[in-house]
């Protein structure tokens, strides 16, 4: 056992908030002694029963997750039940069984095939999913065994620690015992996570090699905010924690006020606050935040993630996820935006002197019609399932906007002939971040149906200044009155040309340019999920008429310093 004071153990934080308890150890029941094996009718027999029972067992669970935690987290569950309907899932137990396994057996190695299947995905997505079958697989042989399910009957302020901690183990969680999940393996998109998330359990996950290293009743800390585990902490440690975790609690409880409130300032101005994600995993986020829709699916990770090139199959997959889970809410998508600091090493870009200011984004894309048809292919048939856009990224002129919208014609032309699905009428929108776009913003709005302003490139192309070096990071800000003005500019011209105008960079966060954005009537802000409720609750506390004021005093002054001291001073 580990001394304390010794370095914490590290994981990942699935269900943030803190948590003090006891370990209490899940033993893995892999260990179940498989039956000897009857005829394979009986053993098939055996196996429908159990099947039947699990399903019984699991809707029941469902329905309970759903009263405890509101309709639909139960669905989780649920969704279990098609695994163990699927047909090939049968047909392979069947031949087991006929092949003279036992219906125990044939469970174990079937559920085994299946879930190595998935954990060998490269989406991580996907690769939740065989957390779930071998979840599937120890209910259904401690049914065949005749066992209970394991319910979570355990003393108050219990840290379950477990090495793979199951979604049924989490969702049988009946009162306010436990206080803490530990897992040695799964991440925040496991199902577990997702339950425990909405059961308001700290949890972390991936927390290698602690299950052998610990005691039950070990006194332990769930630092489920930064992803720490701290055994047999002393008391003056327990203090700092307690105290954490109760400032934890209450910025969490009053930030849940405004969740499902209309964002709207105090005289009544409408502004929508979506999220930036990078792919299907990030959805839960945006609903459990209470994002009103996604704002940036920046695809490059799911370009990043592969080995090679994803095809249009791999992409629509993703696309239509996110697009079919957010229902109506907007999805706008963002071709791929590679160089500069985002590279794909199967691409084989070659070395530049000044990535930031060579072969990326859109002209790329422009260049390799083949990669970039097959993303737009890609989006477009995934705008038969929701509310999806496309976002071009890196436009510095009209010209390119052009192109890319005979691209987009083009592979509507060849989905139509196809006769495929898709949105005829969806709509492109341009990216501003670099000064070229923001200046010929009226140009530009003539030919396209929204903007969505990137601070974080504007800025450093604004004013020369690498984003990333923190040697220049005194110029890199969004209070310099020229990145202002430029802001200013892009709003003028979207809301003469009749178009919505939203921002999707870092600043699109930050609470002291509020007014700015109200002002200028700006139609949705698109930023880190974490970030929604705190701004929600920030915009309802401004008023538009107060904005005006504000952004027209801003908009004469001459200095980051000046612009920066009055915005803060005002909130
Ligand atoms: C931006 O530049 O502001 C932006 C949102 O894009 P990225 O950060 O992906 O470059
Ligand atoms: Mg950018």
């Amino acid at each position: 056992m580990e001394p304390f004071n010794t370095e914490p153990y590290l994981g990942i934080p699935c269900s943030q908030g803190i948590g003090i308890g006891r370990i209490f150890k899940i033993k893995d029941k892999k260990n179940t002694v498989p039956s000897e094996a009857r005829s394979p009718e009986e053993e098939m027999l055996r196996i429908k029963k159990a099947l039947a029972e699990y399903k019984k067992r699991t809707l029941k669970l469902a329905e309970k997750v759903d009263i405890n935690l509101g309709k639909g987290d139960g669905d989780i569950i649920r969704s279990h039940i098609a695994i163990v309907e699927d047909v090939e899932m049968n047909e392979l137990l069947y031949k087991f069984v006929n092949s003279g396994k036992s219906a125990d057996q044939a469970v174990d190695n079937v559920c085994g095939i299946f879930a190595n299947i998935f954990d060998s995905m490269e989406d991580e997505y996907m690769r939740q999913k065989s957390v779930d079958i071998l979840d599937i697989s120890t209910q259904v042989r401690s049914i065949l065994a005749g066992e209970e399910y394991l319910i979570c009957d355990v003393p108050e302020g219990t840290v379950l620690l477990g090495k793979n901690i199951q979604p049924s183990l989490v969702s049988s969680i009946e009162n306010g015992n436990v206080v803490g999940i530990i897992s040695e393996y799964g991440n925040e998109t496991s199902h577990s996570a997702i339950l425990a998330k909405a059961l308001k359990i700290p949890m972390i996950s991936g927390v290698s090699g602690i299950y052998d290293s610990c005691e039950n009743d070990q006194k332990v800390i769930v630092n489920a905010i930064e992803g720490e585990v701290i055994l047999d902490p002393d008391r003056e440690t327990c203090k700092v924690y307690e105290k954490r975790e109760e400032e934890y609690a209450k910025k969490v409880s009053e930030l849940e006020k405004y969740f499902g409130k209309p964002t709207k300032t105090k005289d009544g101005a409408t502004i929508k606050i979506l999220c930036n994600i990078s792919g299907p995993a990030d959805i839960r986020k945006v609903i459990d935040n209470d994002g009103e829709g996604v704002g940036l699916l920046r695809t490059e990770l799911l370009f990043m993630n592969s080995r090679f090139n994803p095809g249009e199959a791999e992409q629509f997959d993703a696309y239509k996820r996110v697009a079919s889970a957010m229902n109506d809410k907007p999805v706008i998508i963002r071709t791929l935006d590679i160089g500069g600091d985002k590279e794909i090493s199967y691409l084989e870009l070659p070395q530049e002197d000044n990535p930031f200011l060579g072969f990326r984004a859109i002209r790329y894309t422009l260049k390799e019609t083949e990669i970039f048809k097959i993303q737009l292919r890609s989006i477009l048939r995934a705008s038969a399932y929701g509310n999806v856009s496309i976002l071009l990224p890196m436009i510095t002129t009209l010209d390119e906007l052009l192109q890319a919208k005979e691209l987009i014609e083009e592979c509507k032309d060849e989905l139509r002939s196809e006769q495929v699905k898709f949105n005829e009428n969806i709509r492109v929108g341009c990216m501003i971040e670099t000064p070229s776009a923001a200046m010929i913003s009226d140009i530009l709005a003539g030919e396209c149906d929204f903007f969505s302003i990137g601070t974080n490139d504007l800025i450093q192309y604004t004013m020369c200044a690498d984003r990333g070096n923190s040697r220049v990071s005194y110029l890199y800000s969004s209070y310099q009155p020229s990145v202002i003005r430029l802001i200013e500019r892009v709003a003028k011209a979207a809301k003469e040309a009749g178009i919505p105008v939203g921002i999707c960079g870092e600043a699109a966060s930050n609470e002291f340019l509020l007014p700015l954005l109200i002002a200028l009537d700006f139609d949705e802000v698109s930023v880190n999920a974490s970030s929604v409720l705190e701004l929600r609750k920030n915009i309802l506390g401004i008023s538009k008429e107060e904005s005006k004021a504000v952004t027209e005093k801003v908009l004469k002054m001459s200095s980051e310093d000046e612009i920066f001291n009055y915005l803060s001073a005002k909130s």
